[in-house]
């Protein structure tokens, strides 16, 4: 334990380290005794701020400090938000990681397919477990979200329980797996909770998040009026939801073939899991040929326009087995995820133009959240009645707004956190009262680099502003020895653009049999610069990223 929380030995501390300035990323830490107890570990995705970048993950530099004395790492569910990470960061933290057995099949058919397999210590633990891990004793809570097997974490301690409520929502009707055990949280509600530490996502949302089942009865009657042939796409780790697509396709007399390899991958660990025995078989891509068209459906990834997902491939014809055609119809089953509106709403237009026939969330009732609305933050703290609220999963106002809920519930005290806070979990004197390192890693093919690194911005304003790049050969007086080679990918087109290149390079040329004999090499590059960096603004107005290459014979 550092010096730092030697003071806070005996007391609670709450650390979240990604999940509490964005919805992605979750990973939470709690000490006591001097001991940390991990709670998931997940990847967020980049925006178009870090180009070439998808993943991006929670610095763990703070891990690194305290990874003596790491108890474990229990993984809520197996949403990448809250697992992604685990086979980034493993290394770091060498803890056993404790999973029920979806999460845990899941987690070890990712690892597989990294090349991580048997490397770290994963605990399968039953539904609902109770897990010693001193000093804290902990209990699973079935919770119903988008996922199987989703748990809240009931974490006890000499000095209080904390209620680590996880990825949530309350629906009586989830199709697949148990509802919410709302008695158990009733039962640590009556024992007294010191502190809930709860998901924000939707705290905008007025209501209920809405049932699976209503999902389930309208996807059958949408289905069953398709003509042609069907594309159902929808987050491939709601297994209830692929269940009501088999199921769906069974009653409309479809077949079903998946495109897409993480439905391959969820829908083993869903079986392994013991989920999903019940259905038809899957078609395989040959016998998806040999199918009629009016009977089959294709079960895709890419819902949310992603660009290497299949139905993308599929709009741009690239796909090797599926083939959109006019009359086909595309059902998304899922909702917009911020960020991805542009790319899904190409993809929409795409299809239109195909004479593929559209139909989303927006007309029909075929998509329910997996986050808990108001309503159902509000009957979640009548059950659990904690003394102090730590809102986690959300951007900053996600978590203001969720404070703010809860003190209209009466909840003594609320704490409005981000990543790297370290928060006192005390009765009477919750607060923030120290920080830790924090931020972000980005995943750049298979090495990890800081956001500010050079690789980053200069990748940005290549993107944004184009290159230009001169090479010139001089001899040892300086004199210039052959015409100076110009390239300028993104900033001058080769051909359009060759006068303009000619008259640069004789431009150049001029200066530099101006300049004095001998000068040195920093004077002349600067020289070349200035010029380049003068005829670029004159003639288009641009900035491009000037590159100099002098070599000198
Ligand atoms: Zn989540
Ligand atoms: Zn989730």
């Amino acid at each position: 334990m550092r010096n730092k929380f030697a003071a806070y030995k005996n007391e609670l501390l709450f650390v979240p380290l990604g999940g509490s300035n964005e919805i992605g990323m979750n990973l939470n830490l709690y000490q006591y005794q001097g001991k940390w107890l991990i709670v998931d570990m997940g990847i967020g995705f980049a925006n178009d701020y870090l180009p070439g970048i998808d993943v991006i993950l929670p610095n763990v530099e703070f891990l690194q400090e305290i990874r003596d004395d790491i108890v474990g790492l229990v993984l809520t569910h197996a949403h990448e938000d809250h697992l992604g990470a685990v086979p980034y960061l493993w290394d770091e933290i060498h803890c056993p990681i404790y999973a029920t057995p979806f999460t845990s099949n899941f987690l070890k058919l990712k690892l597989a397919g990294e090349g991580l397999t048997g490397k770290l210590r994963i605990n399968e633990v039953s539904l609902g477990a109770k897990i010693e891990l001193a000093p804290f004793s902990l209990e699973m809570l079935p919770l119903t979200h988008s996922i199987p097997e989703m748990h809240a974490l009931a974490i006890r301690t000499d000095a209080g329980v904390i209620m680590h409520t996880g990825d949530w929502k309350l629906d009586a009707a989830p199709m697949l797996g148990p509802v919410s055990d709302e008695e158990s949280m009733r039962r640590y509600g009556d024992e007294g909770v010191l502190a809930m530490v709860c998901d924000s996502t939707n705290v905008f949302v007025d209501g209920e998040s809405g049932s699976e089942e209503t999902v389930r009865t309208n996807l059958k009657k949408v289905i069953a009026e398709c003509k042609n042939r069907v594309i159902v796409s929808t987050f491939a780790s709601n297994i209830a939801r692929v269940e009501t697509i088999l199921l769906a396709a069974e009653e409309a007399g479809r077949r079903v073939v998946l495109a897409g390899r993480s439905l391959h991958r969820v829908l083993l660990a869903a079986q392994e899991s013991g989920y999903l025995k019940n259905i038809q078989p899957i078609l395989s891509e040959k016998e998806a040929e040999q199918t009629p068209q009016d009977k089959l459906l294709i079960l895709s990834t890419g819902c949310q326009g992603e660009p290497r997902a299949a139905l993308t491939r599929m709009v741009q014809g690239s796909h090797p087995n599926f083939h959109l055609r006019s009359g086909d119809t595309a059902i998304f089953s899922a909702r917009v995820i911020p960020g991805n509106e542009g790319r899904i709403r190409w993809l929409y237009n795409q299809l239109v133009r195909m004479g593929v026939e559209v139909i989303t969330d927006k007309k029909d009732s075929i998509h329910v959240s997996g986050h808990p609305a108001r309503g159902e933050l509000e009957r979640m703290y009548k059950l659990v009645r904690p003394k102090i609220s730590v809102p986690v999963h959300g951007e900053a106002s996600h978590l203001h707004e969720h404070v703010k809920l809860a003190r209209s519930l009466n909840v003594p005290e609320a704490v409005e956190v981000r990543n790297g806070a370290v928060v006192l979990l005390k009765e009477g004197s919750a607060a923030i009262v120290d920080s830790v390192d924090s931020g972000y890693i980005a995943v750049d093919g298979s090495t990890l680099i800081s956001l500010d690194s050079s690789i980053i911005r200069s990748r940005r304003k290549l993107r944004d502003d184009g290159n230009i790049t001169i090479s010139i050969v001089v001899d040892n007086q300086g004199r210039v020895m052959a015409r100076p080679q110009i390239t300028a990918p993104g900033s001058l087109d080769a051909e359009e653009d060759e006068a303009f290149i000619v008259e640069l390079q004789d431009e150049i040329v001029d200066t530099l049999e101006r300049l004095e004999k001998r000068s040195k090499i920093t004077v002349i590059k600067d020289k070349v610069r200035n010029q380049l960096r003068r005829s670029m603004s004159r003639e288009f107005g641009k900035k491009p990223v000037i590159e100099v290459h002098i070599h000198q014979i």
